[in-house]
C-alpha cells in the first residue's frame, strides 16, 4: 500500500519543540519511501535533513497546506524499525532531541552536512561590480568564497535589495570507493568472432582475446591481464573496444585492518569459565534477556568466554556486538576476535578515517559480517538478529558520551537485549559500583572467575612505596630505590617491564611532599581544584575558594606545591639511571600518527624494548608473557581529582595495570609509589581483592549521598558573558528549586572546574534525588524555557543524567 504523508524529524537545532512534522509524498516517490530514509524537506525558508519515521494517509491538517518532501536520499532505509523505536526511548531517557539520537546512530559520513550557497536572483549586471565577476559563469556560489575575499558586507547588501539569497544545500558525505575491473565476454562464440576480426598483424590482440577465450566471464584487475599476457595497456583497449571484454566497476570495502591475522582455535575452558559459559549459553537457548556481570580477575581468562559465547550465537544464525573501551587502545584485543571469526568481524572505532567507518557499518548494515568489535558508538550496530551483546571493561567511564546524545552504552545494549532476546555480559576486574550493586541485589546475574586462566600463572605480588620516606631519606628522584634496584634485576634477566605514569587530574591539585596532605575544602571531602589564572583553589562542589597556601596546613612543611610529571621527564630520568635500557613510550605525543599504537605494541611484543613506559593507555588490555616488573611511578594522582568517584577509578587503575604482569608462566611483581599509601583504594590494592574495596567505597558513598545510594544530575548553563552565565545558571536553579520536592538537593550553581572553556564561561548545578516522579518533566520544562528564550541570548544548557564525572 502506499501512504500520502510522511511524519518526519527534521534536522533544525534548537527549535523549542522537538516532534515528527507531516510532509505529503510527491506520487513518484510513493513506492519508494520507508520509514527510516533520509529526505530533504523544507522547513521554514530552506532545505533541511530530514528522517521518515512513519508513513500513513490520515492528519489533522488539510493536505493542501503540507508542503512536499524535496528529495529522497535513501531507497534504502538507513536505520531499522527498532532503531527509530530506540531513538525514541533515548530522547526521553537522556532529554535531547531525537535527531540528535538519529544522527548518533548513522556514521559520521551518512550525517549530512549543510553548504551555504549564494544564487543569483537577477541579471548579473544589475549587481554592484565588485561581485559580478562571481557570477559571470554560473548562479550560484559557495559563500566561503565570499568569506575568505572579505564581501561579506556585499552580500549582505546584495540580500536585502533581493539580488542574491542564501541557500542551505545538504551535501552528501558518504561516497563508495569503486575500482575498475574487466570483465571477460560470457560468450565463447562471441570470443571467436572477435577473434576472427582482428588482423593476423596485430599479434598481441590475437594473443590477448586467445587468452580470454580460457577465461570466459571472468573478473581481473587490468594490471592482472597485462602482466599475464604480457601486452600493453593500448591492446587491451583495443581488444575491449572489439567487444571481448568490458569494464565494469566493483564497490570495495576499504580495509579497515591493517595486517592479516593468523587462525587460532579454541581453547579448553577451565572449570570456572566453563560454569560462566554454560550460565550464558543457557540464556541465549532460553531466549533470555538477561543481564550477566561477569567479574573475573584480570588474566582470568573473560576474553575466552566471549569468544565461545559469540561461536555459540553465530551457529544460532545470530550475531554478535561487542564492546570495548577505545579500540584504538586495544589492537590487541581486536586481533584475538580475527584471529578466531576472520572475515566475519567489522571493527569500528575512532582510529578509522570517515571513509573506512563508513564502509565497516556497510559491511554490518548489508549482512556481510556478524560480529562487530567496537568502541562506544558501535552499540548501534544495524544488525537484525543480535544475539548477544558484550562490554567489555564496563566500568570505563567513556561508555558515556559526555555531549548530546548524552547516552550510556551499558542502558542501550540492555533496551536492545530486550528487543532481541537475548543476554548481555558485562566483564570487568573491577565492575562499576553501580553494577556490581545491581549485581548483588540480583537485578544482573554475577558470574566470578576467581583464579588465572593459565594454570600455574599467579596474581602477581604487590608493594607499596612510601614515598614520603624516601624523601625523608634523601631521594628526590621520582624511583625509589626498591623500584631502582627491580628494574635493574629485570635488565639483567633480559624481561620485560611496564612503567606507569598516572596522568589522570595532572597538576591540578596541590599536595605537601612532606606529609602528603592535600588541601580539601571546608565543607566538603573532595579536594581543591588548582585554578593557574588567579592562583587560587576552589572547590568544584560548594563555591569555597581560599589562595595556594605555601605552607602546609598539617604538618607546616613549604614543600607544598601542585603535582604531576610528564612521561616525557621519566625517560629522560630513565635515561641517567639505566642507560642501557631499551625504552619505547606510549603517550598521546608518541601516538598521534594511525597506526602508530600497533606499531609500540608490536615491538614490544617482538622484544625490540625492555621497559614500556606509558599513561592510562597501556593500562589495559595487554598480554605479554615477558613482562614480569610493573612500576606505577605515581599512583595518587588520580585519587585527588574533583570527583566522587576518585578512589573507585584509582583503584580500578591500579588492578588493571597490575594485572599486566606475570600473566604466563613467568611470576610477577608489581611496585606502586605512593604519598598516601594508607588511603583505602591504595591499600586495598595489595591485596587485588575487589569485594573488600566495594564494601568500603560503598561506606562513602552512603554516607556522602552519591551514587549507587542516589542519583545525579548535573546542570550546566555557558555564556560567553561571565555574569550572564551565573544569571542564568541561577535563574535555572531557582526554577529547579520551584518546582521540585524538597526530597531533592540542589548544589549551587557554582563555577565548573574549568570556568571558562573557548571563551565561554561555565556554571553549573548538581542534583541529588532518589526518587522524584518529577524530575524528567521538571527537565523537559526547563529545557523548553531554555529553546524558546534563553537560546536567543546566547544562552547554553545541558542537562546530564547519571554523569560519568563530575
Ligand atoms: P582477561 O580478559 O580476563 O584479562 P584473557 O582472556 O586475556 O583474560 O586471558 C588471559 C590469558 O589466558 C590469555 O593469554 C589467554 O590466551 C589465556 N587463556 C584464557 N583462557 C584459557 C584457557 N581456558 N586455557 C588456557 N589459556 C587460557
Ligand atoms: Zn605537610
Ligand atoms: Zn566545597
Amino acid at each position: 500500500m502506499n501512504y500520502k504523508i510522511a511524519e518526519i524529524i527534521v534536522d533544525v537545532a534548537a527549535y523549542p519543540v522537538d516532534r515528527p512534522f507531516d510532509y505529503v509524498i510527491p506520487e513518484h516517490m510513493q513506492s519508494l519511501i520507508e520509514s527510516g530514509s533520509r529526505v530533504k524537506v523544507p522547513f521554514g525558508p530552506r532545505d533541511v535533513l530530514g528522517f521518515v519515521v512513519a508513513l500513513k494517509n490520515e492528519t489533522d491538517i488539510p493536505i493542501d497546506k503540507l508542503k512536499p518532501i524535496s528529495k529522497l536520499l535513501d531507497i534504502e532505509p538507513v536505520l531499522t524499525s527498532e532503531m527509530l523505536e530506540l531513538a525514541k526511548w533515548v530522547k526521553h531517557e537522556t532529554i535531547c532531541y531525537e535527531i540528535d539520537v538519529l544522527q548518533a546512530m548513522l556514521p559520521s559520513a551518512l550525517r549530512a552536512k549543510y553548504e551555504k550557497i549564494v544564487s543569483l536572483l537577477v541579471n548579473v549586471e544589475q549587481l554592484s561590480f565588485l561581485l559580478q565577476p562571481y557570477f559571470n559563469q554560473t548562479k550560484k556560489v559557495n559563500l566561503k568564497v565570499f568569506e575568505k575575499d572579505n564581501l561579506l558586507n556585499e552580500i549582505k547588501i546584495a540580500i536585502k535589495q533581493k539580488q542574491l539569497i542564501i541557500e542551505n544545500v545538504v551535501k552528501q558525505k558518504g561516497n563508495i570507493k569503486e575500482v575498475r575491473k574487466v570483465k571477460i565476454n560470457e560468450s565463447k562464440s562471441e570470443l571467436l568472432k572477435v577473434l576472427e576480426e582482428i588482423s593476423d598483424r596485430a599479434k598481441k590482440q590475437k594473443l590477448l582475446v586467445q587468452w580470454m577465450t580460457n577465461h570466459v566471464g571472468e573478473i581481473f584487475d587490468p594490471k592482472e591481464i597485462i602482466n599475464e599476457v604480457n601486452c600493453s595497456d593500448a591492446v587491451l583497449q583495443a581488444v575491449i573496444e572489439l567487444g571481448a571484454a568490458q569494464y565494469i566497476h566493483e564497490e570495495v570495502y576499504r580495509d579497515a585492518f591493517t595486517k592479516d591475522v593468523k587462525k587460532t582455535g579454541f581453547l579448553d575452558l577451565t572449570e570456572e569459565q566453563a560454569i560462566a559459559l554454560s550460565q550464558i549459553i543457557n540464556a541465549m537457548d532460553q531466549k533470555a534477556s538477561e543481564t550477566f556481570l561477569l567479574h573475573g580477575i584480570t588474566g582470568s581468562g573473560k576474553t575466552e568466554i566471549y569468544l565461545q559465547a559469540i561461536e555459540h550465537c553465530l551457529k544460532d544464525g545470530k550475531e554478535a556486538i561487542v564492546l570495548v573501551p577505545e579500540i584504538s587502545l586495544t589492537p590487541q584485543m581486536t586481533e584475538r576476535f580475527r584471529s578466531r571469526f576472520g572475515e566475519l568481524v567489522a571493527v569500528m572505532h575512532s582510529g578509522l578515517s570517515v571513509g573506512e567507518k563508513y564502509d565497516e557499518w556497510r559491511k554490518i548494515h548489508e549482512g556481510k559480517v556478524k560480529v562487530v568489535v567496537g568502541a562506544r558508538s558501535a552499540v548501534f550496530a544495524p544488525f537484525q538478529n543480535v544475539g548477544i551483546f558484550i562490554i567489555d571493561e564496563e566500568h570505563e567511564s567513556t561508555y558515556k558520551q559526555e555531549d548530546t546524545p548524552r547516552y550510556h552504552a551499558r542502558d542501550v545494549a540492555i533496551w536492545r537485549s530486550k528487543y532481541h532476546q537475548c543476554p548481555v555480559i558485562l566483564g570487568s576486574a573491577t565492575p562499576s559500583l553501580e553494577s556490581f550493586a545491581r549485581a548483588k541485589k540480583k537485578v544482573y546475574t554475577l558470574l566470578t572467575l576467581k583464579n588465572r586462566a593459565v594454570s600455574h600463572s599467579l596474581l602477581p605480588e604487590v608493594q607499596i612505596i612510601d614515598m614520603r620516606e624516601e624523601l625523608k631519606n634523601g631521594n628526590r628522584s621520582m624511583f625509589s630505590e626498591i623500584l631502582v634496584e627491580a628494574i635493574q634485576t629485570r635488565l639483567m634477566r633480559k624481561e620485560q617491564m611496564v612503567l606507569f605514569l598516572n596522568r589522570r587530574g595532572y597538576s591540578s591539585f596541590v599536595m605537601c611532599r612532606d606529609c602528603g596532605t592535600v588541601v580539601q575544602c571546608e565543607n566538603c571531602d573532595i579536594s581543591l581544584t588548582y585554578h593557574r589564572a588567579n592562583e587560587k583553589l576552589k572547590c568544584h562542589y560548594c563555591g569555597f575558594e581560599q589562595r595556594v597556601p605555601t605552607i602546609c596546613p598539617e604538618c607546616q612543611s613549604d614543600h607544598i606545591r601542585y603535582f604531576g610529571t610528564g612521561t616525557q621527564k621519566v625517560e629522560e630520568e630513565i635515561a641517567k639511571l639505566f642507560p642501557e635500557a631499551r625504552v619505547l613510550r606510549m603517550d598521546v605525543d608518541t601516538t598521534r600518527t594511525k597506526g602508530s599504537h600497533e606499531q609500540i605494541l608490536e615491538m614490544f611484543g617482538e622484544g625490540k624494548a625492555d621497559i614500556l613506559l606509558g599513561t592510562q593507555m597501556i593500562a589495559k588490555g595487554l598480554d605479554f608473557p615477558n613482562i614480569t616488573l610493573v612500576g606505577v611511578l605515581s599512583a595518587d594522582t588520580s585519587l585527588h581529582l574533583p570527583d566522587f568517584r576518585a578512589a573507585e577509578k584509582t583503584f580500578q587503575l591500579l588492578t588493571q595495570v597490575s594485572g599486566r604482569a606475570g600473566r604466563h608462566t613467568l611470576p610477577g611483581e608489581v611496585i606502586i609509589q605512593s604519598y598516601t599509601p594508607e588511603h583505602y583504594a591504595i591499600e586495598l590494592s595489595k591485596v587485588q581483592l575487589y569485594e573488600p574495596f566495594y564494601e568500603r567505597e560503598m561506606m562513602m558513598r552512603h554516607q556522602a549521598g552519591y551514587p549507587p545510594y542516589y542519583y545525579l544530575a548535573l546542570i550546566q548553563v555557558s555564556h560567553e558573558d561571565v555574569l550572564m552565565a551565573s544569571e542564568y545558571a541561577g535563574k535555572a536553579v531557582d526554577y529547579l528549586r520551584s518546582n521540585l520536592s524538597f526530597n531533592v538537593s540542589i548544589i549551587g550553581p557554582t563555577a565548573s572546574s574549568i570556568s571558562r572553556i573557548q571563551n565561554r564561561y561555565r556554571y553549573q548545578c548538581l542534583i541529588k534525588y532518589k526518587v522524584e516522579p518529577n524530575l524528567i518533566d521538571t527537565f523537559i520544562q526547563l529545557i523548553k524555557i531554555y529553546r524558546s528564550d534563553w537560546i536567543k541570548k546566547g544562552i547554553q544548557l545541558s542537562v546530564d543524567l547519571n554523569p560519568s564525572s563530575i
